[in-house]
């Protein structure tokens, strides 16, 4: 069962193509958007596991090191240079064969090279299948901050081959489920129950429950990044338990100790947690949302992330410095029950720091 999702955007609308077997059938969905070299960039793990994909004469593959840290202004350049020796072409095609990383730099690198160059996405990482490909965010890290320079460029298809996801690390797979949650909890209650019930089914991978869980999110976020597709209103509730996400991550140092989806549960665990502190949200919800966390086996407490505990006053301070902070008030997505989110920046801190340290 394949499943496709329009992504409506006026002059650069797309289609986001989920199920099993996808990737044998790329070179036939890309056809129509190539012209000249279709250059391939993917990731050195991906290179090993699937050395055979897309392999033919006209489409060079460029490896690039795996790892976040290759989202850099050096990597960049580099990829830049490789892209154009491939023979691309101002009107061809670049595909993005990989994760979050291959995607925000590929996708950056075609926007900004010859002033534009049309991209498609084959996410292979579950994260990246329902977060990274939908919306054309794309960037990379600078000393400052994480995606601190980048630009809006949306891809002319998305291919996402949920068999993929079979040898893809359980951690990795797990960090990516944190985010189908998301969409569950920031505006479907019917989806957060189905996933309770059948989300031993999705991470198992490999049946029609992850086809439509990843299915789901994409229609999700494609509908909200349809209607706001800069961030300004609406889109801003795709950040459920990312501001508090993003200050563990930084306060772990954006590594193995805490994997993005992994700051992203806890932060929505926390985000659960002040609501029902502010008296906006039942404490049972609250429960039961922290509960399907650690059945799927994600964290959903700063207690539960190994190593020294991060301090309120650390991340608060990180919260502060926070792109979506505006004026210095930082903003949250918090919720009035599961599937119903909505943003605010008049919380006050002693609460925050009270959920922080409890
Ligand atoms: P994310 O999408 O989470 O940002 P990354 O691009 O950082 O992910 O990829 C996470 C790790 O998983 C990297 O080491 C990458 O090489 C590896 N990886 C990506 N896709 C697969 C896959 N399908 N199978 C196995 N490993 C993969
Ligand atoms: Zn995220």
């Amino acid at each position: 069962m394949s499943e496709k999702i329009a992504v409506g955007l006026e002059g650069r609308s797309y289609d986001i193509h989920v199920g099993p077997g996808l990737l044998a059938r790329a070179p036939e969905l890309l056809r129509p958007f190539a012209r000249g070299p279709l250059p391939v960039v993917t990731d050195a793990n991906i290179a090993r596991l699937y050395p055979t994909a897309l392999a033919a004469e006209d489409a060079p593959k460029i490896v690039i090191e795996p790892g976040e840290a290759t989202k850099s202004f050096a990597g960049l350049e580099k990829l830049t240079g490789a892209l154009l020796r491939s023979g691309v072409e101002r009107g061809g095609l670049i595909v993005a064969f990989g994760g979050g990383v291959v995607g925000d730099l590929t996708g950056f690198a075609a926007g900004i090279l010859k002033r534009g160059i049309a991209f498609a996405q084959i996410p292979t990482t579950l994260l990246a299948q329902v977060d990274s490909s939908v919306g054309g965010k794309t960037a990379i890290n600078i000393g400052e901050g994480k995606n601190l320079v980048g630009l809006f460029h949306q891809p002319k298809i998305v291919i996402a081959d949920t068999d993929l996801l079979k040898t893809l690390p359980k951690r990795e797979l797990l960090s990516g489920y944190a985010e189908i949650v998301k969409y569950g909890a920031l505006g479907d209650g019917a989806f957060f129950e189905w996933l309770e019930t059948n989300g031993a089914k999705v991470l198992a991978g490999g049946s029609d429950a992850t086809v439509h869980a990843v299915a789901h999110s994409c229609r999700m976020k494609a509908a909200i990044v349809a209607r706001d597709e800069r961030e300004t209103g609406d889109r801003a509730l795709l950040n459920l338990g990312h501001t508090f996400g993003h200050a563990l991550e930084a306060a772990t140092g954006y590594g193995e100790r805490l994997l993005h989806g992994e700051g992203v549960a806890i932060g929505m665990a926390l985000a659960f947690r002040l609501s029902v502190r502010l008296g906006l949200c039942p404490g049972q919800d609250a429960e039961r949302f922290s509960r399907h966390l650690r059945a799927a086996g994600l964290p959903a407490a700063i207690a539960d992330i190994p190593g020294a505990r991060p301090e309120a006053a650390e991340l608060i301070a990180h919260m502060r410095h926070d792109k979506k902070a505006r004026d210095g008030r930082i903003a949250f997505v918090l919720v009035r029950g599961i599937g119903e989110a909505f943003v605010t920046d008049e919380v006050p801190e002693d609460a925050v720091a009270e959920v922080l340290g409890s």
